[in-house]
């Protein structure tokens, strides 16, 4: 559920907006850590934390949900492992068609949809649609 969801449901002019704290002097950084508290800390339809959090902040989380992870299913991972490898075997090395009419390999993906080529090539083909 998100706040438009609400408006949609009941209506805008139904809905009451109060401010849970006001401030005087303070700076936008303060003030996002402020909403990141009050986001963190109560029940809350809000999805993005206004805060980001810190790049080992992120790794400390990323270590915890694996440990998580492992410790519901020890084998998952190695599962996953093995999955991933498999597929990469499958077709990391072939060759694939794109709809500009060009080629790519699966390592080169993401820069042949970057690259000028495949923008001017696509744009011809939406010109003629
Ligand atoms: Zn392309």
């Amino acid at each position: 559920m998100t706040i438009f969801d609400l408006f949609e449901k009941y209506g805008l002019q139904n809905c009451k907006i109060n401010p849970v704290e006001v401030f005087d002097d303070i700076t936008f950084e303060e003030l996002r850590t402020k909403e990141s508290e009050y986001i963190l800390n109560n029940p809350c339809i809000n999805k993005q934390n206004p805060k980001p959090i810190t790049p080992q902040e992120y790794k400390n989380r990323k270590k915890e949900y694996y440990r998580n992870v492992i410790k519901a299913d020890p084998e998952k991972l190695k599962k996953l492992c093995v999955k991933a490898k498999q597929w990469i075997e499958k077709n990391g090395q072939g060759v694939f068609q794109c709809e500009c009419g060009d080629t790519y390999t699966y390592k080169h993906k993401a820069r042949h949809y970057q690259s000028i080529r495949h923008k001017t090539k696509m744009e011809k083909i939406n010109q003629t649609i």
